[in-house]
C-alpha cells in the first residue's frame, strides 16, 4: 500500500492520482488550479472541507474546496499566491497535464444547521472555503463575510440563497499578511444578531486566536466559534499540512 493509501484509510478518505485539467486567476493573487480524474466522482467533499495535496516529494499542504463537480468529475483549488513555499512554487508553475498524489476530503469545520446566522471571518485563505460554505446556505439564513485581503483588485462575486451581509472586504493595503490588528478592529465594531448562530474563522494561526477572543468577549459560547489555523506567520506548515502549534 503506498503512503497515500495507508494514509487515506487511516483517515477515512480517498488516495487519487488526479491530473491538472485548467489553470487560471480569478484575481491576481490567486491561482486556481481544477484537478480532474478517476475516482473523483466519489470524494463528494462537504462546503468547508479540504484535500491534502503531494506538493513536493516531502511536503503536503492542505487546500480548500473551493467548488466540486462530480459529473466532470472535477474539483478547482485557489492558492493564495503568498511567497514562497512547496504549495505557491507547484501552484505556480502547474501546467494541463501535470498529475498530483491528493488525499481527501479533509476537515471537520462544516456548516452548522442549527444556526440562523452564520459569521465567516479571516484572510484570503479562506475565502475559497468561507465562500463555498456561503453559497451553500438556505434562504432563512443570514451570512456575515468579512474577508481580509490586499486591496479592490482581490475582491471576488459572492452570490446565496441566504441573506448576505457582505463580503465586507478588509484591506492590508500593502501591509504585510498575518497581523491581527485588522480583523480584530473588523469583529470588534459588529453587532452580533440575536439567535442562535456559529462563527467559522480560518487564516493565520495567531489571528485566528485573536478573532476567537473577541468573539468571546462579545458573549458568543465557545461551542458556536469554529476557529482553525491555516498557517503561521515565519514558519512552514509541517509536512502534513498543519501549521505548528507550540
Ligand atoms: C484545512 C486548511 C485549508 C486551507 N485552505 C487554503 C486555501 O484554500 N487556499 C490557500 O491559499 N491556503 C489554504 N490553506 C493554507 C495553506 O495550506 C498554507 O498557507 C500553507 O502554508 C501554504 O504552503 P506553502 O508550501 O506555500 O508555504 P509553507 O512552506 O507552509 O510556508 C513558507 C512561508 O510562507 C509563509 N506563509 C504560508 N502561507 C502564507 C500566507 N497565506 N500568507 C503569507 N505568508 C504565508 C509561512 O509563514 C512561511 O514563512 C489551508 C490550510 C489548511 C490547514
Amino acid at each position: 500500500m503506498s503512503d497515500a493509501a495507508a494514509l487515506a484509510s487511516r483517515l477515512g478518505a480517498l488516495a487519487l492520482d488526479l491530473v491538472v485539467e485548467s489553470v487560471i486567476d480569478p484575481v491576481p493573487s490567486v491561482r486556481r488550479v481544477r484537478l480532474t480524474g478517476p475516482g473523483l466522482e466519489n470524494m463528494a467533499p462537504q462546503p468547508g472541507q479540504d484535500v491534502m495535496l503531494a506538493v513536493s516529494p516531502t511536503s503536503r499542504r492542505r487546500y480548500s474546496v473551493r467548488a466540486y463537480d462530480a459529473t466532470g468529475p472535477w474539483v478547482d483549488l485557489d492558492f493564495v499566491l503568498h511567497g514562497d513555499g512547496p504549495a505557491v512554487t507547484w501552484a505556480t508553475s502547474a501546467q494541463p497535464g501535470d498529475s498530483i498524489s491528493v488525499v481527501g476530503p479533509r476537515g471537520k469545520v462544516m456548516v452548522d444547521p442549527e444556526a440562523e446566522w452564520h459569521l465567516f471571518a479571516g484572510d484570503d485563505t479562506f475565502v475559497p472555503a468561507g465562500f463555498m460554505m456561503v453559497e451553500s446556505l438556505p434562504a432563512g439564513r443570514r451570512a456575515i463575510v468579512i474577508m481580509e485581503v490586499d486591496g479592490d483588485s482581490d475582491h471576488q462575486s459572492l452570490e446565496t440563497a441566504a441573506a448576505l451581509d457582505g463580503p465586507h472586504w478588509v484591506h492590508r493595503a500593502g501591509a504585510p499578511q498575518g497581523e491581527a490588528g485588522r480583523l480584530v478592529t473588523a469583529l470588534q465594531g459588529l453587532d452580533l444578531p440575536a439567535g442562535p448562530g456559529h462563527a467559522y474563522l480560518a487564516g493565520e494561526l495567531r489571528v485566528v486566536s485573536a478573532m476567537r477572543s473577541v468573539l468571546l468577549d462579545k458573549g458568543m459560547a465557545a461551542e458556536a466559534i469554529s476557529p482553525k489555523p491555516y498557517w503561521r506567520l515565519g514558519v512552514a506548515n509541517q509536512d502534513h499540512g498543519e501549521p505548528q502549534r507550540d
